[in-house]
């Protein structure tokens, strides 16, 4: 059920995707460089020029399909077939030029055509995979809590519209201080990254989840009443008590996380509902940690 979930968003593989990718840009401008004065050099009835230096987008954009972080965004297929047109059309201008033919107004201006349309899918790309990353955490790929709040808050309106029950978990990792001071920092974040994997192969497949603070994490879960959102928490937590993260010699370091569940009311802002599940998650603390705890008003 959960393996149509995408991969996590590795923020390091973006960002050294968007300095690879910048090479790559530059190299292109660089043979378009060439290739004017080639041709310009041409036209002046210079004949063949060296001018004209090897492109390495190409080679960027097919290892990028197989493997960048950017392969992966919407406008990457346009970049490459824009690419392709420029050098295609290229080709052709070169080949009249070798054949002595004149080379006209309107061959400059598909290939300035081309060129512009290639720097706009361009700078679209990267506008992406920087509101890619401003929306990521970076140590563990999950949505940060700057996306969360505007998420939830249309969650909650969708659940009033569908009259549907909607519920908010909070996850906080037991004990974490310990693994920190016992294992080292490294070790911890090694701890959450893993946390986070393993919360996140035990969700539904439109449920979202959320790195909410430093050791704490929420899942937002559409269209679950209580009953099933307890089902999910359940079964985060039993993938947690199973994780193995090693430390550096190897020896297995236990995790377990405490959970707080509430359902997402019209009666209430988000905020009130979060405190509620927080509440929640801090009876859970005090009831010993390790379990999933409902918010219940009053009676709890
Ligand atoms: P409890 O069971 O009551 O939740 O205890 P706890 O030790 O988990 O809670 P506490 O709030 O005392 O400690 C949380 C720790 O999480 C303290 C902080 O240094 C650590 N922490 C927060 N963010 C990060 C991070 O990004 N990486 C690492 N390694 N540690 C972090
Ligand atoms: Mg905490
Ligand atoms: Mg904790």
């Amino acid at each position: 059920m959960h393996a149509e979930m995408p991969p996590l968003l590795q923020a390091e593989k973006i960002f050294s995707g968007l300095s690879d990718y910048q090479r790559a840009l530059s190299g292109h401008m660089d043979w378009l460089r060439g290739w004017y004065s080639a041709i310009l050099n041409w036209s002046d009835g210079g004949g063949q020029s060296d001018a004209a230096t090897a492109c390495p987008f190409e080679e960027w954009y097919e290892g990028a399909s197989a493997g960048s972080a950017l392969g992966g965004f919407a406008g990457f297929d346009l970049l490459g077939e824009l690419h392709r047109e420029i050098h295609q059309t290229a080709d052709c201008i070169t080949d009249r030029a070798v054949a002595g033919q004149t080379i006209t107004t309107s061959d400059y201006e598909a290939m300035m055509a081309l060129v512009l349309a290639f720097g706009t899918a361009a700078q679209n790309l990267e506008r992406e995979a920087w509101r890619t990353l401003a929306t990521v955490d970076p140590l563990t790929g999950l949505g940060n809590r700057q996306t969360m709040m505007t998420h939830l808050v249309s969650e909650r309106d969708r659940a009033i519209r569908l009259k549907q029950p909607c519920c908010v978990g909070l996850v906080d990792i037991d004990h974490f201080k310990r693994i920190n001071d016992t294992f080292g920092h490294a070790t911890g974040d090694k701890v959450l990254r893993a946390v986070a994997e393993s919360l996140r192969g035990a969700v539904r497949p439109y449920d979202i989840l959320y790195r909410y603070g430093g050791e704490e994490f929420l899942v937002c879960l559409p269209a679950a009443n209580l009953e099933a959102g307890i089902m999910v928490l359940e079964r985060m937590r039993a993938s947690l008590n199973v994780l193995a993260v090693a430390d550096k010699a190897g020896t297995p370091i236990p995790v377990s996380a405490t959970f707080g569940i509430t359902l997402l009311s019209a009666d209430l802002s988000v905020e009130e509902s979060l405190e509620q599940a927080d509440q929640a998650l801090y009876d859970g603390k005090r009831q010993g940690r390790d379990r999933v705890t409902v918010y219940r008003g009053d009676q709890s």
